[in-house]
């Protein structure tokens, strides 16, 4: 077994598999991780983070509370989780150290709140999430994407889109002093305005069978909810990214398009994302 040691942390068995029917080793993960920190690090930095991790032989997991075992250095924060119903310690990746230390347990997607821990009043962006109907080309999601955009320059705001490394796509748009539930008024607003643009293309509606083949623009994914970070990996084949896309190449991009493999030629080495 192949292994390694970066920024003082171990790493093991980089030949092994990284879990069932993904088709990439722990390796390709931590060389991911590590290529990428400069500008997946920022994303993550203060937020009490979310990753979901895999083993060979185990379904994929979502983890909020911090590993047994962690090395003192790992940052955590105290949350109150409603669903567990006790305090989790979620980690704060603040660094390529921590970064690497997750990689190790072979964390692949990271999640993060629009907030910071201690300022979670204070939300730092809201997201419109785009869902594909069931069976649908990409290319709708593109189209919804589009109408978003349009409500977006309509309010005087601009948004950022990245694909969500899965089916759809995430429009992302920084906001700062806004109190957390003019947020989300304004999220549900701009889903209303962007649908209404093109009824029959997409749709807000929460119920599945109300929705009838259109996109769903989801805007219930601000506040406490999370969104995986851009520049994150998804437990898919291929470890396919979720990658930021600029606007007038959203209609040529594909879901599949980025992954672990192709990011170092696919992405560059811009930070559009945090910049
Ligand atoms: P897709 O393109 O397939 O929709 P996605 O990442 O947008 O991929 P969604 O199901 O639309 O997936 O969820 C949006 C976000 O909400 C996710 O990125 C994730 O951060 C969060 N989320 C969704 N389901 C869960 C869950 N069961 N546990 C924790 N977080 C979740
Ligand atoms: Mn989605």
């Amino acid at each position: 077994m192949v292994d390694d040691e970066r920024d003082g942390v171990r790493l093991t068995s980089l030949d092994a598999p990284l879990g069932d029917g993904l088709e990439v080793t722990k390796g390709d993960l931590v060389e991911h991780l590590d290529a990428n920190a400069f500008r997946l690090v920022p994303q993550l930095a203060g937020r009490p983070l979310s990753v979901k991790r895999v083993r060979p032989g185990q379904e994929p997991f979502m983890q909020r509370n911090v590993a047994k075992g962690a090395p003192e250095w790992v940052r955590t924060v105290p949350v109150w989780s409603y669903g567990a119903n006790r305090e989790v310690h979620q980690v704060l990746c603040d660094d390529r150290r921590t970064l690497l230390w997750l990689a190790n347990q072979r964390a692949v997607e990271f999640h993060v709140p629009f907030f910071v821990a201690g300022a979670e009043a204070e939300p730092t962006g809201i997201v419109l999430d785009l869902d594909p109907p069931e069976g649908a080309d990409f290319g709708v999601v593109v189209q919804a994407a589009e109408l978003v955009r349009r409500a977006l320059a309509d309010a005087g705001l601009a948004g950022a889109v990245k694909t969500s490394g899965s089916k759809g796509v995430h429009v992302v748009v920084p906001v700062r002093g806004v109190r957390p539930e003019d947020a989300a008024a304004a999220t549900r607003a701009l889903a209303a305005r962007a649908a209404a643009l093109d009824p029959d293309l997409a749709t807000t509606a929460y119920i599945r069978e109300d929705r009838h083949g259109r996109v769903f623009l989801d805007s219930t994914r601000s506040g406490s909810s999370t969104i995986v970070a851009a520049y994150s990996p998804r437990i898919r084949p291929g470890l396919p990214v979720s990658a930021p896309v600029a606007w007038e190449d959203l209609p040529s991009v594909r879901p599949g398009d980025v992954t672990v493999r192709t990011a170092p030629e696919r992405l560059g080495d811009g930070d559009p994302w945090t910049a």
